[in-house]
């Protein structure tokens, strides 16, 4: 029995449904062995007029099997090469049929699912909004290895075809007509196949139906090839503009830039064996394995592994902010964005309005945008209440308080206001440093307590940092989690400690920054080689984002509290650049008129006199020290954190690490690093890096650990 079944009707028609084992079509061993035996069958058919290709699942055909993909490791790459080249001709196969192949696509078709239909002479799509086409596998760090770089260039041209190539950009079923990724749109799935029947029939006397247009003698690419005059200027940009986005840090848009071009050079079959011989490499390499390790944690998180089990399901329907500054202001525009209703409280009703105000002005973005239309605008801000009473606090189910960063100020409006929660309500607080377990004991009910670390700007960062205090219940914690869902961020959980999970390891980069600086080394080469790892900013100008002002006063507020002693500062020569920097000289980060670098219209220069103070031009120290310094300073707390059980699980640490700070993508997150870099490359790593610059590069036990179970970190 196969899984692709095979029907013919008395015009001669074959429609193969592909209805493979579990939810969806996907390929995999189980593809192999149906889509060989249907395509030995149909060459050996006799009467054949055409072939509709459909699906009996709710998505067309669903793409690679990522842990299948995840299996090949380097050193099998002569037999990856056989095996992509086996399923390869197999699309090659159905393409050469001498009769024409209709696609009949009736739900999503990415990645593989979107190259069968490029496979096929024409395609027709449910126009539905379960239809989605694309070739996202430059996402996951692959490429499109079965024929779908090739054949797009060749179908689209080199210019359309890069946006969907370069970027993974998926059309709609009427996005897809409009670009040409798909021939004709249909109203209903029952129409599909009946419309690719009328189509091959039409066009039974039209020899040129079963030939892909590549193929037909005088064809020539739209646009041109790579060496045509027309695309003279993309060809010169294309290259500049990707190695600017990516820092030559990911290989699968560099390898598919390339095999777009050589396949409007290149004779068809031979374009198609480059595409594979440039998919091998990805596949076996560590940035693709780091990516689609990000995405199966992606899934996990935002899927539920951290919130507690057996607690129902819940929706926060009213939510009070108190205290509408920057953050405030924020989680008030998303939760209503949401369809909460909100009452956004503060001192003043000016002040509180001025948070609804900043709401309208990004609805109005979205509005001329054209995301939204007048009326959803209206909705959204109507659901905001601007508020000085405790009284409209009232019945709220959730109350995210984000007023300063003072515990005493903190603590008196937890006392003032937590009565106006409903029975099982939450106080979440919007702390980016106070101990979770301080403030909660100014609540009488410590159970529904909980942080909710929101990270600025709120309507454009992803994630949310659930901190969970020593009495925080599970209840509390799973409404948190449903709320944050609410809202369609990804929430992560830690325990309570000192700057949390993001908060502490954000922190390392800036430190070892300042440490380099004071040894000598040019601000202005640190902070590019932290660009060059992969960080979106580098780590002196973040640092003058976030505010040494800032910086220093949190320091002081932690040694005042007792939450840490001077010794535990592991860069003290950087802290003194810090302090002196700011006590000699007033610079307090960007927003107190400079930091690092002085800022002016015309862009930032150094400030002068740390290079005076600090540089010396003879203090050797190599780009790879440089950069290894910042990154692993970064895994090193991301290790800690989960040695100490602040990070409940490795998926937290990779997940928080790059939405909430910056992790590169390439790394995967700042502990699946090291499981491509090598547990024990690590650890040796780490003791160069020890040995040179210091004990606190020596690796946590925890690494030393899984190598004795055989582990990595999953
Ligand atoms: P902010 O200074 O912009 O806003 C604080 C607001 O609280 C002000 O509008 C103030 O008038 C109001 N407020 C003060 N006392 C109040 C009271 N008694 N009742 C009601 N409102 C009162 O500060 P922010 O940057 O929005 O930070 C708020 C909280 O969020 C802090 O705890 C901060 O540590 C935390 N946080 C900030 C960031 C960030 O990047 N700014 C990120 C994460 C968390």
């Amino acid at each position: 029995m196969t899984v692709f079944n095979y029907e013919k009707d008395t015009d001669g028609i074959v429609t193969v449904t592909m209805d493979m084992t579990g939810p969806v079509n996907a390929m995999n061993a189980e593809y192999d062995a149906a889509m060989t035996s249907t395509v030995e069958r149909l060459e050996n058919e006799t009467g054949l007029t055409g072939v509709i290709i459909a699906s009996a699942k709710k998505t067309f055909f669903a793409g690679g099997d990522l842990h299948e993909i995840l299996k090949w490791q380097k050193g099998k790459e002569a037999q990856l090469y056989d095996y992509t080249m086996a399923l390869k001709c197999l699309l090659r196969r159905l393409e050469d049929l001498p009769v024409p192949v209709v696609a009949a696509v009736n739900g999503a078709a990415l990645g593989g699912g979107y190259e069968i239909c490029l496979a096929c002479n024409y395609r027709v799509a449910w126009n539905s909004p379960s239809v989605v086409l694309g070739l996202p596998e430059v996402t996951l760090g692959l490429l499109p290895g079965a024929g779908g770089v090739v054949r797009l260039t060749n179908l689209l041209g080199l210019q359309k075809a890069l946006p969907y190539l370069l970027e993974g950009k998926k059309a709609s079923a009427p996005q897809a007509l409009e670009a040409g990724l798909v021939n004709e749109l249909v109203d209903s799935a029952e129409e599909l196949v009946p419309r690719a029947k009328v189509w091959i029939l039409e066009n039974r006397e039209n020899e040129s139906a079963c030939v892909q247009p590549w193929n037909l003698k005088g064809y020539k690419i739209p646009g041109g090839t790579a060496s045509s005059p027309a695309l003279a200027q993309l060809m010169m940009m294309a290259p500049v503009q990707l190695m600017q986005k990516t820092r030559g840090l990911l290989p699968a848009p560099e390898a598919i830039l390339n095999v777009a071009v050589e396949a409007t050079r290149l004779d068809y079959d031979t374009a198609l064996r480059v595409e594979t011989r440039s998919f091998i490499p990805l596949v076996t390499g560590t940035v693709a394995k780091n990516m689609i390790s990000t995405f199966f944690q992606m899934n996990e998180v935002n899927g539920g592994k951290n919130r507690p089990e057996g607690i129902a399901p819940s929706k926060v329907k009213k939510l009070g902010v108190v205290g509408a500054g920057m953050m405030g202001q924020g989680i008030a525009h998303v939760s209503a964005l949401a369809g909460i209703e909100v009452v956004l409280k503060d001192v003043s009703i000016e002040a509180a309005e001025k948070g609804k105000a900043y709401s309208e002005k990004l609805l109005g973005k979205r509005l001329a945008r054209g995301k939204i239309d007048a009326a959803k605008k209206e909705a959204v801000l109507g659901l905001i209440k601007p508020s000085v009473d405790d009284a409209d606090l009232q019945g709220c189910d959730l109350v995210i308080e984000a007023v300063f960063e003072k515990l005493e100020l903190k603590n008196k409006i937890t006392q003032t206001t937590e009565s106006c929660l409903t029975d099982q309500g939450v106080w979440g607080t919007n702390t980016s440093t106070l101990p979770i377990a301080r403030l909660a004991q100014a609540s009488s009910r410590p159970a529904n307590f909980i942080g909710i670390h929101f990270f600025s700007p709120v309507e454009k960062m992803p994630l949310v940092e659930l901190i969970c205090g020593e009495k925080t219940s599970d209840e509390t914690l799973a409404k948190a989690f449903d709320f944050t869902r609410q809202i369609r961020k990804t929430p992560i959980v830690v325990n309570d400690a000192v700057g949390f999970y993001t908060s502490r390891t954000i922190s390392t980069g800036m430190q070892e920054a300042s440490e380099m600086i004071a040894e000598g080394v040019h601000p202005v080469r640190v902070d590019n080689l932290g660009k060059a790892i992969g960080w979106p900013v580098g780590p002196l100008t973040l640092h003058d984002e976030v505010s040494q002002k800032l910086m220093l006063d949190i320091i002081n507020t932690q040694l005042e509290m007792g939450l840490r002693k001077p010794e535990d500062d592991l860069t003290p020569e950087g802290t003194a650049v810090v302090k002196r920097m700011f006590n000699d000289y007033q610079r307090g980060g960007r927003h107190h008129g400079g930091g690092y670098y002085d800022y002016s219209e015309a862009g930032k220069i150094i400030f002068p006199p740390l290079l005076e103070l600090y540089y010396k031009p003879d203090y050797e120290i190599s780009d790879q020290d440089v950069k290894d310094r910042l990154l692993f300073r970064a895994v090193i707390e991301s290790l800690k954190c989960l040695e100490e059980g602040v990070l409940r699980s490795v998926s937290d640490g990779n997940i928080g690490s790059l939405m909430g700070i910056g992790a590169p993508v390439w790394t995967g997150g700042y502990i699946q690093f090291v499981n491509t870099y090598g547990l024990e490359e690590f650890i040796n790593r780490c003791d160069e890096l020890a040995a040179s610059y210091g004990e606190r590069f020596r690796a946590p036990a925890i690494v030393a650990e899984k190598i004795k179970l055989g582990e990595i970190f999953h």
